[in-house]
Parts: C-alpha cells; sequence; structure tokens
C-alpha cells in the first residue's frame, strides 16, 4: 500500500449513497484475474476522481467522479458485483 492509496472503505459513503446498499461488504470479481473480494478492500487512489484498482493485480475496476448532484460510474472492469439486498 502505497502513500497515495487508501482502501475501499474511503469510498463507503459515497457508494452507499449511490447503491442505497451497504457496499463495502459487496463481492466485486475483478474482471481481469477472476479475484472475488469485499470493495472495502479493493485499493482506492483519489485525484480529479475515484480509481478503485484489484488488490491482486492491479486492474482499474471502477472510476467514479462526483460533480454536486451527479455521479457518473464506470464499472469496466468488473465481472461481477453481489450485493445483498
Ligand atoms: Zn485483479
Amino acid at each position: 500500500m502505497d502513500e497515495l492509496m487508501l482502501d475501499g472503505n474511503a469510498v463507503a459513503g459515497l457508494l452507499q449513497e449511490v447503491f442505497a446498499v451497504e457496499m463495502t461488504t459487496a463481492v466485486g470479481t475483478c474482471g481481469d484475474c477472476g479475484a472475488p473480494g469485499p470493495v472495502g478492500a479493493v485499493h482506492v487512489y483519489r485525484g480529479a476522481g475515484i480509481v478503485l484498482r484489484c488488490p491482486h493485480c492491479g486492474n482499474t475496476l471502477a472510476k467514479m467522479v462526483k460533480n454536486g448532484s451527479r455521479v457518473w460510474i464506470d464499472f469496466t472492469g468488473i465481472r461481477t458485483l453481489e450485493v445483498a439486498v
């Protein structure tokens, strides 16, 4: 873990705001290496937006940008997302 990186818990509030369910315990499967894991364990990088990376292979799982009342989310790097409802 480098000093600019946080874990998935750092974006728990934003994810819960969008999905209206607890997302840190949701299990995502990486679209590149296929490793499953809780969203709370992904690597988070913040800059102009937020980038979530696979802790196993570094694949970009998701990119999020928030501007006022809108959030843009790109989940291209996630194969599946398992959410408790
Ligand atoms: Zn991966």
